[in-house]
């Protein structure tokens, strides 16, 4: 190596040669010239020497006895320090089989004898200088792998002539290519995911035709290494003359970088506890939203959640069942959403719909996508609910509440600041009235709002507390005039309300879920009242019951069904089960295969309202279905208005075509039943025969109509 030693001023020169005679002179020479000089007087001793001084070049003479100069020099470039040293062989022969030889053996350069000493100095010193210049050079490209390495930086280059296509060690590594196997451009491309890479490619293409710079960012994926993130780069090389020649790129590993900037990006926009939205990214959407709901003439709301008593919970049971409680809420708060017909049909996240942790125990939620302010109350109650359930922190089973703000732009504010203000004061207005409800920032919206909910509240209790009944409605026979059977229809007696019709809670149960545990009760308690009376002395009649609610097929109806009839010992064809179109359009699938089990139980099934839901025709054929319930709106202005008429008639041509029991619902007039009659309806109900009763007055019209 050159310059090993720092004392030494002068670079240092071995001569090596057998002949002292001429070893004198030579360095005579070289010390004109500058170099320091030893001596060695056979290979051995020349080793010995190269390895204990390093000289900076060696002069070896061909001829020597032993170990002649070939041998040597072979075996100074098989030391470690001998691979870069200048060699110059000395041939005593001017002929080509001794210099092709020299250079195989790895000399650098030779003279030949007689030598001419001017010439050999001259040469000696130029040597040096390339050996020097070559030692840096590859200084230099070691230091530049190194560095590349450490910067995760390889490089790469298209010759724009020839198109060939080189890389280097380190891009090939990055891109976890074999660079022994001649990495084209293609494998270059090729851990690119598949939907990039054309881009990629059509990039790179662009920027040599064009002739420009370029940088893309993209990721790549490894076999064996988690996905990385590289960032290339290039540019055009011209030559001197200004003609282009090479695309030069370099390839960057940036997946920390990328890391680092999701990292930076979720401190700033995210909570860390929840992963919900932060109050500045949730700020930022409502800024959004005004513009969007201007722009659209559109309504949206903004929900302050905030929970009750937390703090109670934070003090008994720690912080950490806090920050548990914290997270479960995030959960619930996004099943609520993601459930939501009209507010959100995909996660939580969506631009219509955030959820946003403020702090503490404040959550808020951006609805967008509202029609009424009645869908953001949905909401709302949806997430009361969703949060009343028994949340389980550390082993401990608590019960939590919630009190809920909404306010509606643009009604309660034309600006983000003032809706978050306005949906606080609302929550606010919620704790005060009781807490585990929710408010309108709007007094007149509240109203109904807090109706709906206490109806909800209250019918838990209704339900425990045996405050529902059920009315029965004869059902007319039209030719024998006769009862032929009941139908139940629930009741609410309401201790301070009184009696509550089914429409104003039974839409609510459904909306809650309630409505299964309805469902349920009203199959038992009117099986259990037609045995009642079957056990009387009174005629025997067939049960109708109403069956509503989401998802008709996951109430496990065919077993309550089940059961109640046998308890009762009850002929499955004495039940009818009167459901709406309504139900037959969701889940159409599952819901047919509920109706067939039921139907294969051998039970009635009639259409209830028919005429007032979407479904008609092709709902008749293709549902199990006896009997079709023609809908009161129809029989009630029959008699004065020709176009109801017209669709009765149109319903029972149907229905007798399909082989349908056609009943008439709401017969108030003699008239209306001698029409209805008239045109071939087979049953019919109404206050003209007699309103819905309690059982024992049904008993009696039972008893009369015996006679
Ligand atoms: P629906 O099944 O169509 O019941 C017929 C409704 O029309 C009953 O109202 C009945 O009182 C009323 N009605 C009968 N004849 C006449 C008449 O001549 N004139 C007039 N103006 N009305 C008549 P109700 O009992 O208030 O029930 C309303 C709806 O509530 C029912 O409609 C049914 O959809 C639902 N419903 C009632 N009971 C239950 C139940 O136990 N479970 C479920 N899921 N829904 C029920
Ligand atoms: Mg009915
Ligand atoms: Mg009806």
């Amino acid at each position: 190596m050159i310059h090993d030693n720092p004392q030494r001023q002068k670079p240092l020169a071995l001569v090596v040669d057998d002949d002292l005679s001429l070893r004198i002179p030579m360095g005579a020479a070289l010390k004109k010239s500058g170099f320091n000089v030893i001596e060695a007087e056979n290979g051995h001793q020349a080793l010995d020497l190269f390895t204990s001084q390093g000289p900076d070049l060696v002069l070896l003479d061909v001829m020597m006895p032993e170990m002649d100069g070939f041998e040597t020099c072979t075996a100074i470039r098989g030391l470690a320090r001998g691979l870069h040293t200048q060699i110059l062989m000395v041939t005593g022969l001017d002929d080509t089989v001794s210099i092709e030889k020299a250079f195989e053996a790895g000399a650098n350069d030779f003279v030949s004898k007689p030598i001419n000493w001017t010439m050999l100095s001259h040469r000696a010193r130029y040597m040096l200088r390339a050996g020097k210049a070559f030692e840096e050079l590859n200084r230099n490209r070691n230091r530049l792998a190194k560095t590349q390495e450490l910067a995760k930086l390889g490089n790469w280059q298209i010759d724009l002539g020839t198109k060939e296509f080189n890389c280097s060690r380190e891009a090939c590594r990055l891109l976890g290519l074999t660079p022994a196997t001649g990495v084209t451009f293609l494998d270059f491309l090729s851990p690119i995911p598949k939907h990039k890479r054309e881009m990629v490619k059509n990039q790179i293409d662009k920027a040599i035709t064009e002739l420009k710079t370029f940088a893309l960012s993209y990721p790549i994926l490894l076999s064996d290494a988690p996905r990385k993130h590289i960032l290339n780069q290039g540019e055009i090389v011209f030559n001197e003359k200004g003609v282009p020649e090479l695309m030069l790129g370099v390839v960057q590993d940036i997946t920390q970088l990328k890391q680092a900037e999701e990292e930076i990006r979720l401190l700033a926009f995210y909570d860390g506890l929840t992963g919900l939205a932060n109050r500045m990214l949730f700020l930022d959407r409502v800024d959004q939203a005004i513009i969007q709901a201007k722009r659209y003439q559109r309504i949206f709301a903004l929900l302050f959640i905030n929970l009750d008593r937390f703090k109670r919970i934070n003090d008994t049971l720690g912080h950490h069942a806090g920050d548990l409680l914290l997270k479960q809420v995030a959960r619930d708060l996004s099943k609520s959403i993601r459930g939501c017909d009209s507010a959100s049909k995909g996660n939580a996240q969506r631009a219509d719909c955030m959820i946003a942790r403020l702090g503490g125990d404040e959550f808020t939620i951006l609805l967008s996508n509202i029609n009424t302010p009645e869908d953001a109350a949905l909401v709302a109650r949806r997430i009361i609910r969703k949060i009343t359930e028994v949340h389980t922190l550390d082993d401990h089973e608590i019960s939590v509440t919630t009190s809920i703000g909404i306010s509606l732009f643009p009604q309660d504010g034309e600006e983000t600041d003032t809706l978050l203000k306005n949906a606080d004061s609302a929550m606010y207005h919620a704790k005060e009235n009781g807490r585990n409800n929710y408010q309108f920032y709007t007094e007149a919206l509240n109203r109904k709002a807090m109706e709906r909910f206490n109806i909800e509240r209250d019918l838990k209790e209704a339900l425990e507390k045996d405050q529902l009944v059920l009315y029965y409605q004869p059902q007319m026979d039209l030719n024998s005039r006769k009862i032929i059977g009941a139908e139940a229809l629930i009741r609410w007696i309401h201790p301070e309300k009184g009696l509550i019709p089914p429409n104003k809670f039974i839409p609510i149960a459904e909306e809650s879920g309630q409505i299964i545990e309805i469902n349920k009760w009203v199959l038992k308690t009117a099986c259990r009242q037609n045995r009642q009376w079957r056990e009387s002395d009174l005629p025997y009649i067939r049960m109708a019951v109403n069956l509503s609610g989401y998802k008709l097929a996951d109430q496990g109806i065919v077993e309550t069904v089940t059961s109640a009839l046998e308890n009762e010992s009850m002929a499955p064809d004495s039940l009818e089960i009167e459901i709406t179109e309504n139900i037959l359009m969701q889940d159409t699938r599952a819901t047919i295969s509920t109706l067939e089990r039921l139907k294969a139980m051998n039970l009635r099934i009639s259409l209830d309202d028919f005429g007032t839901g979407y479904s008609s025709l092709s709902y008749l054929t293709s549902f199990p279905v006896d009997a079709i319930k023609i809908d009161r709106s129809f029989v009630m202005e029959c008699t004065t208005n020709e176009k109801n008429l017209v669709v009765i008639k149109a319903i029972i041509a149907m229905g007798r075509s399909l082989g349908k029991t056609l009943v008439a619902e709401g017969i108030e007039t003699e008239e209306q039943l001698e029409l209805i009659r008239h045109h071939g309806c087979d049953q019919a109900q109404g206050y003209y025969f007699s309103p819905p009763v309690p059982e024992d007055k049904f008993s009696e019209l039972l008893a009369q109509d015996r006679i």
